[in-house]
């Protein structure tokens, strides 16, 4: 059975296991525990042990009877690193998996330190062989339609996604790390629900040392880091040169229309370009095109080397693959500052990863201005221009404004979320901080899915080798 599925960023679920314990904030106000517990002792019923762990080995082979390819989430109520599962059990789950390379899978954890323990270890692919030929369902003639024995469609499976959830700063300095380190064809972010900002940029830096509108418009103006030769410069430079019509804003739009590697980046990338080039070590310098130059550090005498970049070029010198940002909803839920959410579209639009916000969840931005006035003096405007201020804001739906600021504790800084409670005309009378945002607890369905006029609905094309 096929589970449809609300969730954007994905076709199906499939639940081979159900049930949790929670692990981190993120988990606070968990949908799936929420939903399974309600069912707890009503017998005969799905979830009669509420959220307790449960494997369920009668689903192992349901995705073999999948025809059309699909995105598959893998345990949508559950995490598939949990203790409590063993490892023979995942490994059939990557045995299915191997099997229908039809479908993308797509596994999402905040176990971070089992999924890179043991899809690091070579043992691990050796039991999901075991798997492959033991374990009964997949000797059945009716679902596999290849021939026996299976070889796997290499390792990593090229058609399994990887992805750590990160709701704050702390999530992501823990997490990202062992997801970077984890083999995988594809690695992504749930930042979901959204609890504070966050700082990629360690994983997933810009591909230009600055924006291209921000760039000087003539190489005069230019200033090169230390590290690139005269050489190097000058080509650049020659290539992209004013008698053309062209200057440094062109080549820093070429990168991002490339999707070029990360300038200064330390990459390792063919040297030359033969059929598969010797492989060398140095900071790439984006020249046109999908060709660059690999500054070697280690080897001054000859500077750099010629190179160019493809597809699974691109991804390598990346960390992340894709990032899906998103609120809470249900009863409780948390606000997402409209800030971090844009914080995390920038970041990516900068690294040319791809962007999915999936929702603002419960609350969601009312647009809004406040008038605001100097707090030691009060108001100056007249009755008349107050009492238009506060229809204005009234008639554009504002209940709350939304601020926060950092608290250091125990010598962990955290970010705390103000909601104030006044209506926002309210506020005219005090300096709002920097940060503040006005939002609305519309509902998960008004709130919707726009960040500044538009949806972000992008996905991960890029496979690393
Ligand atoms: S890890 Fe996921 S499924 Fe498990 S409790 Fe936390 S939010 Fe729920």
């Amino acid at each position: 059975m096929a589970e449809s599925t609300k969730i954007e960023w994905t076709d199906t679920t499939w639940n081979v296991v159900t049930g949790c314990t929670e692990v981190s904030p993120g988990c606070d106000n968990c949908y799936a525990k929420t939903f399974a517990e309600r069912w707890r002792g009503t017998a005969g019923h799905h979830f009669e042990n509420g959220f307790d762990i449960t494997l369920r080995p009668e689903r192992l082979a349901l995705p073999l009877k999948w025809r059309k390819p699909r995105r598959v989430f893998v345990n949508s109520m559950s995490d598939l690193f949990h203790k409590d599962i063993p490892d023979e059990f995942i490994a059939r789950v990557f045995a299915t998996m191997s099997l229908t390379p039809q479908h993308t899978y797509q596994i999402l954890t905040k176990r971070h330190g089992r999924m890179r323990a043991l899809l690091g270890n070579p043992e691990f692919e050796k039991q999901v062989d075991y798997e492959l030929l033991h374990f009964p369902p997949f000797a059945d003639p009716k679902l596999i339609r290849r021939s026996w024995p299976l070889p796997k469609p290499g390792w990593p499976l090229p058609n399994v996604w990887l992805g750590v959830s990160v709701e704050d700063q702390k999530r992501a300095d823990l997490r990202i790390p062992a997801l970077v380190d984890t083999p995988a064809a594809v690695r992504f972010l749930s930042c979901e629900p959204l609890l504070g900002p966050v700082d990629l940029t360690e994983w997933m830096p810009s591909i230009s040392p600055m924006p291209a509108e921000q760039a000087p418009a003539t190489w005069a103006e230019w200033t090169w880091p230390d590290w690139v030769p005269a050489k190097v410069r000058t080509q650049v430079e020659e290539f992209w040169t004013e008698y053309w019509g062209r200057s440094p804003r062109h080549w820093i739009s070429d990168m991002h229309q490339q999707g070029a590697p990360p300038f200064g980046a330390r990459l390792t990338m063919g040297d030359g370009f033969g059929h598969k080039p010797d492989q060398v070590v140095g900071r790439y310098v984006h020249c046109w095109n999908n060709i660059g130059r690999l500054v070697l550090d280690d080897d001054p005498d000859r500077e750099f080397a010629y190179t160019s970049f493809g597809t699974r070029d691109r991804a390598r010198a990346r960390g992340i693959d894709w990032v899906i940002a998103g609120g809470e909803s249900g009863h409780g839920a948390r606000a997402m500052h409209p800030d971090w959410a844009r914080s995390l579209r920038d970041q990516t639009t900068a690294a040319a990863v791809p962007f999915f916000l999936k929702q603002w969840g419960e609350w969601g931005p009312a647009p809004f201005i406040v008038r605001v006035c100097d707090p030691d003096v009060g108001w100056q405007g007249t009755e008349e221009e107050l009492a238009t201020a506060k229809a204005d804001s009234e008639a554009r739906g504002a209940t709350h404004v939304h601020t926060g600021n950092w608290l250091e504790k125990d010598g962990e800084r955290t970010y705390w979320l103000h909601e104030i409670g006044h209506k926002p005309w309210s506020l005219e009378r005090c300096a709002l901080p920097e940060g503040t945002a006005a939002i609305r607890r519309w509902g998960k369905k008004r709130a919707g899915r726009e960040l500044d006029g538009r949806t972000w609905d992008e996905t991960p094309k890029a496979v690393r080798s």
